[in-house]
């Protein structure tokens, strides 16, 4: 999608940290990290939000979470924990509208979010 910040990054288009790419899914540190490890798993085709997902995404859901669950271990946060989260919409503060799995580490993490 032509203005869309993720699928820039996708492209090559915008600089990014990239720790993770195949033809599914990349991932990259978030530019304003809130924990020592911070990442976001996107799906290279462009959705929107959550809403968007439909059961032909079903896999490819489980691929972003699956990465995430890798990234965490390869980093040494399996056995001490850390946080997956997708924001949708408004109230819960989704900013970038191409669908994103937050991967935070590093600190603990407190609950309930604000
Ligand atoms: P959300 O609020 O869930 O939509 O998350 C969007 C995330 O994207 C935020 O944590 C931002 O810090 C992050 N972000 C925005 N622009 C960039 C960028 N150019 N590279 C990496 N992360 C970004
Ligand atoms: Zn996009």
């Amino acid at each position: 999608m032509a203005d869309c910040l993720f699928c820039k990054i996708v492209a090559g288009q915008i600089p990014s940290a990239v720790v993770y790419q195949d033809d599914q899914v990349v991932a990259f540190r978030d530019i304003n990290p809130q924990a020592p490890f911070h990442v976001l798993v996107a799906p290279t085709r462009h959705i929107a939000t959550l809403n968007d997902i439909g059961p032909d995404d079903h896999a490819l859901v489980g691929a972003m979470i699956g990465r995430a669950a890798a990234l965490a271990a390869e980093n040494g946060y399996a056995q001490r924990g850390y946080r997956t989260v997708f924001n949708c919409n408004a109230e819960a503060g989704q900013t970038v509208f191409h669908i994103h799995l937050h991967v935070l580490a590093g600190r603990s993490l407190g609950w309930p979010p604000g």
